[in-house]
């Protein structure tokens, strides 16, 4: 698959305000500044369709991009940001929690991880969360580019076994700098809309 058009179509916070098209929608996750605005970009072949490094802090959103008119990416908000109060992330927890439990639309999440680092509490909670309610997940390692292609093979194994990491789910190395794993990516997300 090759994505030709990647058009923003807006930010929303409840149910009502969702997109009425019906189409399938593949969401993203991962923690603040793990590199998923600059993902969405790589895939989109965009300089700036998903804002990169936006001011953790600042209002928090589900943003829906319109993919070659067939699907929707869904950027979540970033989860496991220090300096936030505990009423915003619960605030944060229950919209994430809300759009994955309940979205009818929703066909695979793409939860990424930062390939020099073990998943955090965060993200392990967020991968047994997918599990336990029987979505289709995508664990993407990014910033690959940062280490070599021996230590990335090491480090995604260890990464995957920290998660407990399902047989069924897919996985892919990939780097939004260099494009390393972008075709298998997107060939991962063919697969989540087949299903
Ligand atoms: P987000 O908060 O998850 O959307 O993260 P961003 O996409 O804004 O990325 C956070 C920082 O990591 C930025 O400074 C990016 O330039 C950098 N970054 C993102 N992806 C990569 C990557 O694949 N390789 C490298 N070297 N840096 C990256």
């Amino acid at each position: 698959m090759e994505i030709k058009t990647a058009v923003f179509a807006g930010s929303f916070v409840s149910q009502a305000q969702f997109p009425k098209d019906h189409l399938p929608e593949i969401a993203l996750v991962g923690r603040s500044n793990v590199g998923k605005s600059s993902l969405i970009n790589c895939l989109a072949n965009r300089k700036a369709l998903a804002k990169t490094s936006s001011r953790p802090g600042k209002t928090r959103t589900l943003n829906f991009y319109k993919v070659n008119n067939k699907f929707y990416f869904v950027d979540l908000p970033g989860y496991g940001f220090a300096r936030v109060s505990k009423q915003q992330k619960e605030k944060w927890g229950k919209m994430i929690e809300d759009y994955l439990q309940k979205r009818n639309n929703l066909v695979g999440v793409i939860m990424i991880v930062d390939i020099r680092h073990l998943p955090s509490e965060d993200d392990i909670l967020m991968y047994e969360w997918l599990k336990y309610y029987g979505i289709k997940t995508a664990v993407v390692a990014t910033k690959a580019d940062k280490i070599s292609r021996g230590k990335q093979l090491k480090n995604f194994e260890e990464i995957k076994k920290a998660l407990g990491f399902h047989r069924d789910d897919y996985g892919a190395i990939v780097s939004s700098t260099s494009r390393q794993g972008k075709n298998e990516l997107l060939k991962i997300i063919e697969k989540l809309l087949e299903t």
